[in-house]
């Protein structure tokens, strides 16, 4: 999984804080999201022996308070229960370091179709593990997906990592996300990070900087006076920006567009808050139906929105205030809840991303939902779990989800079984032209469920797999492995994640005593 020739980049690294090229000797990249680039790097310990560790230096643009409720997160629920744990963190100026135990991992897309059923077992079991541990202390993930939780298939090794969009709970235990909790959206300024400990690697226990939690304050305080202080302005627009949310939100300055845009894209599906039907408008307002049909209203008067029911949105609901609501993560693992921006989200939603998770490994498919939007992805998420459903969900968090066609909700099993029967159909090719063939012939068959729109269908091939050697480890025996005789309590399992609402559905403690783990115990 180390990457090929990244010397560029590992010198940038050096550069940036001289002091690791004393301790470590970089010899790969191994991963690279938008947020941080993680390398993998040798040191040689007092006794002698080299040990392994994953460097994962964050993009200087990180909001201060974002990266110490990272690293905050790692210290306090880390290296225990598959949570990754952090050995060292290094800063120098704006360049962050936050060094951990490496852990070599499969690529998730690579090992999928060779599981067996009890790896397959042992894995969600294992996740669940790490997700009971940080919802323990209330840190809700934001961003629970397979390249976020590492496996180690020959070890049977687990480790959750990627803090980077975690929040708080309103009782969590991590001071640095209740910072987080409660400060109002908008757009961050450069690093100000103060530490008291300059660059020097210190133990785990110290590793936060006890001053953090006042530069924390000192950093709002001092930017709310003078934003955009570091000189940097020139960024702020264009740069992406992990914001003190975590939010992985490229359109903190383009927020109107994107729904805007986004809402024209609706064929089936369109959400709007239920409660704010009526709205009392303050200003003349022109508003154009559907059918063509212009109305003025008022200046007083209560402004009964024209689009309810109808397959386009309104200028009364395109001119609504943006609801401000956490929508991190990665599209096709959002939760419902999540996609129709309800304010208050838990730990649920980890659970529900943990369970398409488990939807990929039982049916063979990834990435099992692929919209390119969020309502697209509630569609698709409609598709599987039925329309009725769905409204019904929505309707306890305040939303009202429309759809033009009543969606039978699929039974789990024929769902996850036909998909995979799919995959056994494939067997001759390389590595990634197996890949290429399974993840097409699923579209196929997926793209018949009804109401299923496939913007842009993912034929994915994985970033890392090699074209040679390995054409057998995608093979699937199902008879050996377990495939032939998957118990219900899985596909009860698995209908408990996929609860459309985040109240009802199954916790991470509940799921491990789950019926379906029971040798597992
Ligand atoms: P990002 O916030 O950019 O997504 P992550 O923390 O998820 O960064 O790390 C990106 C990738 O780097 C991971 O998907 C994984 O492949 C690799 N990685 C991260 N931490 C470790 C680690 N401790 N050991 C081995 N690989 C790691
Ligand atoms: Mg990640
Ligand atoms: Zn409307």
């Amino acid at each position: 999984m180390v990457g090929g020739d990244a010397s560029d980049e590992i010198e940038y690294l050096y550069a940036s804080i001289p002091q690791i090229r004393n301790i470590f000797s970089v010899t790969g990249k191994i991963g690279e999201g938008t947020f941080s680039s993680v390398y993998l790097a040798i040191a040689r310990l007092r006794s002698g022996e080299d040990c392994k560790f994953a460097l994962k230096h964050l993009v200087p643009t990180s909001h201060p308070a974002r990266i110490a409720a990272e690293l905050q997160c790692l210290t306090v629920a880390g290296g225990e229960d598959n949570v990754m744990g952090v050995k060292y963190c290094f800063r120098k100026n704006d360049h962050v370091v936050i060094v951990m135990p490496y852990l070599e991992h499969d690529c998730f897309v690579d090992v999928l179709h060779s599981l067996s059923f009890q790896e397959v077992k042992e894995y969600m079991y294992n996740l669940f593990k790490a997700l009971k541990r940080i919802h323990h202390f209330g840190i809700v993930h934001r961003d629970i997906k397979p390249s976020n939780f590492l496996y180690n298939r020959l070890l049977k090794k687990y480790a959750l990592v990627d803090f980077g969009l975690a929040q708080g709970t309103p009782d969590t235990q991590i001071e640095l996300l209740k910072v987080l909790h409660t400060k109002k959206q908008g757009s961050c300024s450069q690093s100000h990070l103060h530490t008291n400990s300059g660059n020097i690697p210190v133990p785990r226990e110290v590793v936060l900087p006890s001053s953090t939690k006042q530069s924390v304050k000192r950093y709002w305080s001092h930017s709310q006076i003078n934003p955009g202080k570091s000189g940097k302005e020139g960024l702020l627009g264009g740069s992406l920006q992990r914001s003190v949310f975590g939010e992985r939100n490229f359109n903190v300055h383009g927020a109107v567009i994107h729904e805007v845009s986004a809402e024209k894209n609706i064929k089936q599906s369109k959400i709007t808050e239920a409660a704010s039907r009526k709205v009392a408008a303050r200003k003349p307002v022109t508003t154009k139906n559907t059918s063509g049909v212009v109305s003025r209203k008022g200046a007083t008067g209560s402004l009964t929105c024209d689009c309810y029911a109808r397959d386009q949105v309104c200028a009364i609901c395109l001119a609504r205030a943006r609801q401000v609501a956490p929508r991190a993560g990665t599209p096709g693992f959002r939760a419902p809840e999540v996609l129709t921006k309800c304010p208050n989200q838990t730990t649920a939603i980890d659970m529900w991303s943990a369970g398409i998770i488990f939807l990929s490994l039982l049916s063979g498919r990834y990435h099992f939902f692929n919209a390119g939007d969020d309502m697209n992805a509630l569609a698709q998420i409609m598709t599987i779990r039925g329309s009725r459903e769905t409204v019904q969900a929505a309707k306890q968090f305040g939303k009202a989800v429309l759809c033009s066609k009543e969606l039978p909700a699929k039974d789990l099993r024929e769902l996850c079984e036909g998909l995979r029967r799919v995959c056994t159909s494939v067997t001759s090719g390389t590595e990634s032209d197996v890949q290429k063939q399974r993840a097409a012939l699923q579209t196929r068959m997926i793209e018949k469920l009804d109401g299923w729109f496939v913007g842009e269908t993912s034929v994915t091939p994985p970033a890392n797999s090699s074209e040679s050697a390995m054409s057998s480890a995608g093979s699937m025996d199902i008879g050996q492995s377990g495939w032939d005789r998957v118990p219900d309590e899985a596909y009860h399992l698995l209908d408990r994640l996929l609860d459309m609402s985040p109240t009802t559905r199954i916790t991470a403690e509940e799921a491990l005593s789950h019926p379906f783990f029971k040798d597992l115990w």
